[in-house]
């Protein structure tokens, strides 16, 4: 039985609970211990015991829920794998979590992440890496590391993330899952720790097409307690398509310096597929998108070194020293925040700061716009752009953790969209020497049903098999 439980994905499990052939807390159980017994480092806490409401199932069938530390969960140790915040249980839930749940989908554990999101490798935790599946000495991607990776290797039937500038698709790519950012507004921030208010979005990281529009489906929505929160414009229906006819996509960034030669050709042999499944392919130029990553290092982390002026010892987690008030200041924030954190807060103020903030807070923000407007042309001539997730695939510990700038490039082609605040998910392509390859696809706001109707397309044709990380 249990064999044939690891290779349901979420819907499918869903499914028989609601046919009364497995039971809630039976498949909780399962995946509870699993949790329990990652090896990866995925979890930073785990459930105790099924919840006792799970038996009715829902619409998510009761399907048990990774949920990363940077989600408030009521009375569950909530610090976006950050020291400043150890111990730290809210007295109160996300929206996002709470709707999920309240669909039936129970909370399995808080997953591992870079301390407050910052970071693409999962090395930034302040409570130890994550390692990838698929090889253990490498990562599993950041900063959502933790779902991913326990979403990867069957310790999470599915899992939620945050992505500020790729951190659900680069962890989805380098673990060979699929991982949706959606529209900016399309789900509440509200009960997420914030890192970058005007980027931070929710979204779902899980093992196929299907379970990434399931949870979609049940988490969007306005909310009264984010007023960037919208009213989701139309039904996302759960994907069906198996034809690309009459679809047109724009390819960017193949031929950009720095991709590893095995990620061109992995993306290639997609692009082949869409091509066999109907698909009309072009390369489209994005002229301003190679601007992206220098925008958003301005832009996060000037809304970080704001966002993160709360932690001072006063009203949440750790407090250290017992002087004056000054030096209570400092020391919390110089023990509780990692090297990464205190990087971006310097950053950050100093963009900010009198006679600078035009310069370059101002000018990210145009690049912004300009970004913005590049997708707006080339949605006038595609209906997709299409490029690689990550340069790379996933790379060794420690591999980049001195050079910061080599760290930030692996976002090149996630930023872009998260600065126009438009949806893009990431499939598996197939595999470079072993070691998982992601595909981006993204479209107009509000557009996940398209893209998603066509990642399943695609997803079928490629048939990407997961198994060997699910030990
Ligand atoms: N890797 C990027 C960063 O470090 C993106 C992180 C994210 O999307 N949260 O900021």
């Amino acid at each position: 039985m249990s064999a044939e439980l690891l290779e349901l994905t979420a819907a499918q499990a869903g499914e028989k609970v609601r046919a009364g052939e497995i039971k809630p807390a039976e498949l909780f159980d399962f995946y509870r211990q699993r949790a329990a017994s990652d090896q990866l480092g995925s979890y930073l806490w785990v459930a105790g015991e099924a919840p006792a409401d799970s038996a009715s199932g829902g619409p998510l069938g009761g399907v048990p829920l990774g949920v990363k530390d940077l989600f408030c969960v009521k009375g569950v140790p909530s610090a976006a794998a950050s020291r400043i915040l150890e111990g730290y249980k809210p007295p109160y839930t996300a929206t996002s979590v709470e709707r999920l749940v309240a669909a039936g989908a129970p909370v399995l554990g808080k997953t591992n992440m870079d301390e407050f999101a910052m970071g693409s490798s999962n090395e930034n935790s302040g409570f130890g890496p994550v390692r990838n599946p698929w090889d253990t000495e490498r990562v599993p991607g950041g900063s959502s590391g933790g779902s991913a990776a326990a979403v990867a290797a069957g310790n999470a039937p599915w899992a939620i993330g945050t992505d500020t500038g790729g951190s659900i698709r680069q962890p989805a790519s380098l673990c060979g899952i699929v991982g949706l950012k959606p529209t900016y507004g399309a789900v509440s921030r509200y009960g997420m720790i914030a890192f970058a208010s005007s980027l931070d979005q929710c979204g779902p990281l899980t093992r196929d097409v299907t379970d990434a529009a399931l949870l979609f489906r049940h988490m969007i929505g306005r909310d009264c307690c984010d007023s960037t929160s919208l009213d989701y414009p139309n039904e996302v229906e759960l994907p069906s398509a198996e034809r690309l006819d009459g679809i047109r996509f724009g390819i960017w960034g193949l031929g950009e310096e720095g991709v590893e030669p095995g990620v061109v050709e992995a993306c290639k042999a997609a692009i082949a597929k869409i091509e066999e499944l109907g698909g009309a392919v072009e390369e489209i130029e994005l002229p301003h998108a190679g601007y992206g990553l220098s925008a958003y290092y301005v832009i996060a982390p000037a809304e970080a070194s704001a966002n993160l002026a709360r932690y001072d010892g006063v009203r949440y987690g750790i407090r250290s020293g017992n002087g004056d008030l000054l030096s209570m200041y400092e020391n919390t924030r110089h023990d509780g925040f990692g090297a990464e954190v205190k990087r971006r807060i310097m950053l950050g103020t100093y963009a900010l700061s009198s006679g600078y903030y035009d310069a370059y807070y101002g000018t990210a923000q145009r690049v912004r716009t300009k970004i913005a407007d590049d997708f707006k042309d080339a949605f006038g001539r595609v209906d997709i752009v299409v490029t690689p997730t990550s340069p790379s695939v996933a790379f060794k510990l420690g591999e980049r953790t001195k050079d910061p700038l080599a760290m930030y490039l692996s976002d090149y082609f996630t930023v872009p969209m998260s600065l126009a605040g438009i949806p893009a998910v990431s499939i598996p392509a197939g595999l470079s020497e072993g070691l998982p390859v992601g595909l981006q696809l993204a479209g107009p706001a509000f557009s996940e049903g398209r893209i998603l109707d066509a990642a399943h397309a695609l997803e079928k044709a490629i048939g990407f098999d997961g198994a060997a990380a699910r030990g």
